[in-house]
């Protein structure tokens, strides 16, 4: 079974109705077999500053789907949270973006596709994603560099 780690964000409305009315979508979607949550955390925007906080966590799901297909789901439940999109990096009532992938063997996945670029072009630069993979995912490592010291290296930068 493949695993992916998925950033969710949400900056308006009922932002926390949002992700769990998205949670529990993929709860009960029958060809996602697990899925388990990270912590809740609030953050200031980023990129576009002028807007509200966000809440952010990390989902890990479990399934044989493709990455493409999971692509699909997230943003079928995107648009089921009447997500629109006016500004990059701007407000949002839901934002579900796949950061890493792994296949069945443990390898890390990596796609260059049209319309999905995993992993994630930014994540690894992403305190807001960061904090809760740290959460959910201890011992997750990139290029060689584990996630306490890549935030560690963040916090530094941030001062
Ligand atoms: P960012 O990707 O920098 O976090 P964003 O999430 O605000 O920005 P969106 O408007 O949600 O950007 O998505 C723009 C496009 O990104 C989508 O149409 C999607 O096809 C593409 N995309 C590429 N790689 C991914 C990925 N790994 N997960 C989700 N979307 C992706
Ligand atoms: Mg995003
Ligand atoms: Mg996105």
């Amino acid at each position: 079974m493949n695993t992916y780690y998925i950033s969710v964000g949400s900056n308006m409305g009922d932002r926390q109705g949002f992700i769990d009315g998205a949670y529990a979508a993929l709860q009960d979607h029958e060809q996602i077999a697990t899925i388990e949550t990270a912590s809740i955390i609030e953050t200031e925007p980023w990129g576009y500053t002028e807007q509200e906080s966000f809440l952010n966590t990390v989902w890990r799901i479990r399934t044989d789907l493709q990455a493409s297909a999971v692509l699909a789901i997230l943003q079928t439940l995107e648009a089921a949270a009447n997500r629109q999109r006016h500004i990059h990096w701007g407000p949002r009532t839901l934002d579900l973006d796949i950061i890493y992938g792994l296949d069945a063997a443990g390898k890390e996945m990596t796609i260059a596709e049209e319309g999905l670029t995993v992993p994630h072009l930014h994540f690894w630069d992403r305190l807001f994603v960061l904090e809760p993979l740290q959460d959910i995912a201890p011992d997750f490592t990139f290029k060689g560099e584990s996630i306490s010291e890549r935030i560690a290296y963040l916090l530094t930068e941030a001062e």
